[in-house]
């Protein structure tokens, strides 16, 4: 029996964690879920799965928590705050972490996580952007165990050699081949992006998801932040992944070998998928998700991604290359400036020109532990402010 903490579980990720654990509750029984203001949502899943802690983020929303579960769960311990999501991620009673935050808010408790030698089930990307080698590093000395959640990184980890992670060769990767929707803008006319809305942003053609990925996904940085995910995952450098369009989003990512093969993933855009591949690995379950109707689907298409219309791509592969802390700050630029579009203080253009504009202001600098690079994270987003309000 896994004993699971979702941190984030009021987040898409979460919920879809939630409805592949309720499919099983022989293997997996639920010690801790984190929401951070969705209280009333929070709520609801303590009393549904009956966890043993519930952490929120404000001593108002534990409050608000205790008196919602009172009559009807009085046994669940309420928290709040960064230490009890560390708690709720490091603490004896779970075997598995599913990392669901998002941003760098996330970070924290996903390397607690890690450090603690739990199964970790990665689906905050941001936490392993900002802090790439010590996260690694974690993993690596506390034998915790590192599955990826996020579509793509789920694929790729689908078609490697088994028990790549532990044999150090190189195994006859030529490339990795990370797909891309391309998002809502694919198509649209370059000249009328800078009037996209918010909502326009987050109705992606495949894909249901958290407003930020959503907006991410729009502007590509989605794919950016996964190509440095995939670089400190599988350990393969920036020439060896490519971005490939593919517009169905039904092969979630592929791995080119030596010889010529490709192999591939497929399946229905529906995160059900990884998550249950991840729950149950090296054994495979129920996800509720149905088989891909290939005859339906028809045809698959692929292009190359375009960096003008594109150009926070281009940026992150540059943060990659350029090393140390330029991915750091990268994400903390992108964090601020995805907000300040949904809260319609930028427009959409904007978003790469203020990261980019971050990025040269705050050249790379070698990283000495977590501390300098929460400094950095917080160098970035001070920075992308004062430009902003300039
Ligand atoms: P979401 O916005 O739907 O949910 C985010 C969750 O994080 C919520 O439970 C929220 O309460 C919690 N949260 C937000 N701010 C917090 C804070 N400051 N402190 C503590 N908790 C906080 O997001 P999502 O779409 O579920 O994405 C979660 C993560 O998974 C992101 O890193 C995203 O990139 C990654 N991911 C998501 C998808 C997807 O399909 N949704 C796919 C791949 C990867
Ligand atoms: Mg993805």
């Amino acid at each position: 029996m896994q004993s699971i903490t979702i941190l984030g579980s009021t987040g898409s990720i979460g919920v879809s964690t939630l409805d592949v654990v309720a499919r099983h509750p022989d293997r997996y029984r639920i010690h801790a879920l984190t929401g951070h203001t969705r209280v009333e949502v929070l709520a609801e899943q303590c009393v549904k799965f009956r966890p043993e802690l519930a952490v929120v983020g404000s001593a108002a929303a534990a409050e608000h928590l205790s008196a919602l579960l009172r009559p009807h769960a009085p046994g669940i311990e309420v928290a709040y705050g960064e230490a009890a999501l560390c708690e709720a991620a490091s603490g004896a009673g779970c075997t598995t972490v599913m990392a669901a935050i998002v941003g760098a808010a996330g970070l924290k408790p996903t390397l607690a996580a890690a450090q603690a030698g739990k199964k970790v089930l990665l689906a905050n990307k941001e936490a392993l952007v900002i802090s790439g080698p010590i996260f690694m590093e974690a993993i690596a000395a506390s034998g915790a165990i590192l599955l990826p959640i996020d579509s793509e990184h789920n694929a790729i980890f689908q078609c490697l050699p088994l028990g790549y992670q532990r044999v150090p060769q190189d195994h006859g990767i030529r490339k990795i081949l990370l797909t891309a929707s391309g998002g809502p803008f694919l198509d649209r006319e370059l000249s009328t992006l800078a009037e996209v809305t918010p909502e326009q942003a987050v109705a992606h053609p495949n894909w249901s998801m958290g407003r930020k990925i959503s907006v991410d996904s729009a502007t590509m940085m989605n794919k950016g932040l996964e190509v440095i995910e995939a670089h400190w995952l599988f350990g393969v450098p920036p020439e060896q992944i490519e971005v490939v369009i593919h517009p169905q989003s039904v092969i979630h990512s592929m791995v080119a070998y030596a010889d010529g093969s490709v192999l591939a993933q497929l399946g229905n855009p529906d995160m059900r998928t990884p998550i249950a591949h991840a729950l149950a690995y090296p054994e495979r379950i129920d996800s509720g998700v149905d088989a891909i109707d290939l005859a339906r689907i028809a045809q698959l298409d692929f292009r190359q991604p375009d960096f003008d219309r594109f150009p926070c791509l281009k940026l992150a592969f540059d943060a990659l290359r350029a090393g140390g802390s330029a991915a750091t700050v990268l994400n903390a630029a992108n964090e601020v400036a995805v907000e300040a579009f949904l809260e319609r203080r930028i427009g959409f253009r904007r978003i790469p020109e203020l990261i980019a504009d971050v990025l040269d202001s705050l050249p790379s600098v070698a990283i000495d532990g977590l501390d300098g690079l929460l400094e950095q994270d917080r160098a970035a987003r001070e920075r992308a402010h004062a430009m902003m309000n300039a």
